[in-house]
């Protein structure tokens, strides 16, 4: 059982959590809880990391993060003990969740599940495990997981102790077709695949860090995602079926849809580089550079040049590196060869997915002609098997996401 930052806001909600969590040990379940910082706790770490010193050490910075979830995780065990739960609270050194050294977002490396499972069937201990951190084993050193990683944390120890489930409690009963925030008529999915949540995670759809996905996906453990706001009174705990979203094998799915969901991304930043020579080694030398700095880039388009002399190449890299990108080009123009720079942080990308796009001819057809009737330019595209992605102004992404959700059926 995995609870997240708005279900551990405050004791009140602790307190909720706590009730979920009793509900399903006298079902006679074994589990084991783990949990996120209370809401907004994170972001204030982040801001007084800033404050301290823009440039800090990464491992002082995790050191710092981690916190708070060592503080909820202590909470939840003080307040399970009150209602009579037998429980324990663990930070990852303690369990521990060894994990590689990129601090700030680091990759777990293994997790000894054995001494949870022992202690739960000896003296049915609740084990509360702060999500999001871990141990660098070499250097003894905490480590975090990246922003949302206390999914991962949950997804990690679920396969680690033969869960039979992974259930992500968190402020929304379930996966939806779109962001309900933006999309009121977004629906509950009842069950969606683990590659679309692959994708629908990774363009931007914030209920699941990718990672924990990627991690269900390889060690297929079945993710469940729904509310901790229902009454733990009303749930049965016996039930196969409470409201919420499977993540599971795409076998296990009968009526596939075309287009399963939409994603957002505001993150994101366009450079165009104007006159590049049309010859070999040119993207070699735009794209090694970034790679060594390690600016990830995402959408790629080039044009074929009309002279057979030069063109233009349009790419985006996350809003974040947009001024480190213009850095590193500015610092290879010479190599490179380009006439001028230009670019924007305030473009959106859109993403549609559906496995069922595999079978389906002029799906993104259909988009590109909604888009235009309303008067949205698209900057840019990219395609794979189950998904495309738009690249537009920012200013047009509800619209944009909207309209998207009604022609493929969603809003029904
Ligand atoms: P937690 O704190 O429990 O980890 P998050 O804020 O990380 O919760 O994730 C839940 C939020 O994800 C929801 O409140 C919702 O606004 C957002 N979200 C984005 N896309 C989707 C989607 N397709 N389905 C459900 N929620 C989504
Ligand atoms: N507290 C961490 C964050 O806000 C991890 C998590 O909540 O999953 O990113
Ligand atoms: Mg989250």
């Amino acid at each position: 059982m995995k609870f997240g930052g708005t279900s551990v806001a405050d004791i009140d909600r602790i307190r909720n959590v706590a009730r979920h969590v009793k509900r399903e040990v006298d079902a006679g379940h074994e589990v084991a809880v783990v949990v996120s910082a209370m809401a907004g706790v994170t972001n204030q770490l982040v801001a007084w990391a800033r404050e301290a010193a823009p440039l800090h050490d990464a491992r002082e910075y995790d050191a710092v993060l981690a916190s708070g979830e060592q503080v909820t995780a202590g909470l939840l065990a003080i307040v399970l003990e009150g209602i009579g739960v037998n429980a324990r609270s663990w930070q990852g050194w303690q369990l521990p969740i060894l994990t590689s050294n990129a601090h700030g977002s680091a990759r777990i490396d293994e997790i000894n599940g054995a001494e949870l499972i022992k202690r739960f069937r000896e003296r049915k201990q609740v084990a509360v495990i702060a999500g999001f951190q871990g141990l660098h084993k070499e250097t003894g050193r905490i480590t975090t997981l990246g922003r949302g990683g206390s999914d991962t944390s949950a997804v990690a120890i679920a396969a680690a102790i033969q869960a039979d489930r992974c259930d992500i409690y968190t402020d929304v009963d379930g996966v939806y077709t779109s962001d309900p925030r933006v999309v009121p008529r977004a629906k509950r999915l009842e069950k969606i695949a683990f590659e679309e949540m692959l994708e629908l995670a990774s363009l931007g759809a914030k209920v699941l860090q990718v990672r924990s996905v990627e991690l269900g996906m390889v060690h297929n453990v079945r993710i469940f995602v729904r509310s901790s706001f229902e009454k733990p009174e009303d749930i049965d705990p016996m039930s196969n079926h409470p409201p919420g979203t499977l993540i599971c094998d795409e076998a296990e799915i009968m009526e596939q849809q075309v287009v399963t969901g939409i994603a957002f991304s505001k993150d994101e930043a366009q450079i165009s580089i104007r006159h590049v020579p049309d010859k070999p080694g040119v993207a070699a030398a735009i794209f090694g550079p970034l790679a060594e700095a390690n600016i990830n880039v995402d959408m790629i388009v080039q044009n074929v040049s009309a002279d057979g002399a030069t063109t233009d190449l349009t790419f985006t890299v996350p809003a974040a590196d947009y001024d480190r990108a213009n850095a590193v080009l500015v610092k290879s123009k010479s190599a490179i060869g380009y006439d001028h720079l230009d670019g924007s942080t305030d473009v959106a990308k859109v993403s549609v997915i559906g496995i069922g796009m595999r079978s389906h001819a002029g799906v993104a057809a259909q988009a590109f002609k909604a888009l235009a009737a309303r008067q949205i330019n698209i900057r840019a595209i990219t395609t794979s098997e189950i998904k495309f992605s738009l690249l537009i102004d920012a200013a047009y992404t509800e619209l944009a996401v909207r309209t998207l959700h009604s022609l493929y059926g969603l809003d029904k």
